[in-house]
């Protein structure tokens, strides 16, 4: 556990996920509790439905702005602590966890200590990257948007996203 521990501190792959999860890795593998769903994952990478990756990594937005507010770079930090889109859908992981978290490494140690805590991000994950997806798929079936937008057969878009997994 150290010496993963030790690696994951060096490596070159090292991200926002693995330092928010390296500090508690031991609990993070001996966790009892903490299914991780497809939009789960996608809140703890930041690849999914967010503007910053939607533009850089996939090249489906002509900006990485955030479509439910002003912000100019949507990442999921953005989602899941500032956008005022999500209020209503935040609040339920305030009142479990009792503190208002600023980084994703609390948000994990908070989940780690309490299932109902690691339900209630699992539900805002669900919740708010669901509303996120259905909204850029307006935005591809809109006739108006930018081409890079447009809805691509699944089977292309299916043989992309293995790619840059
Ligand atoms: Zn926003």
């Amino acid at each position: 556990m150290d010496k993963w521990k030790d690696e994951l501190g060096s490596s070159r792959s090292a991200s926002w996920t693995v330092d928010a999860i390296r500090p508690r890795l031991q609990d993070w593998t001996n966790r009892r509790w903490g299914h991780l769903s497809y939009r789960l994952v996608q809140m703890l990478s930041g690849h999914g439905c967010f503007g910053k990756y939607l533009h850089q990594i996939a090249g489906r937005e002509p900006t990485p702005r955030c479509h439910h507010c002003p912000e100019v770079s949507d990442t999921v930090a953005h989602t899941l602590f500032d956008c005022p889109a999500w209020e209503a859908e935040r609040r339920p992981i305030a009142n479990i966890t009792g503190l208002d978290a600023s980084t994703l490494a609390e948000v994990i140690s908070k989940i780690l200590q309490s299932e109902d805590a690691w339900k209630a991000f699992h539900e805002f994950s669900e919740r708010v990257l669901t509303t996120k997806e259905n909204a850029e798929r307006e935005r591809e079936a809109d006739p108006e948007s930018a081409p890079l937008r447009r809805r691509r057969r699944a089977g292309r878009r299916r043989r992309e996203f293995i790619r840059q997994a």
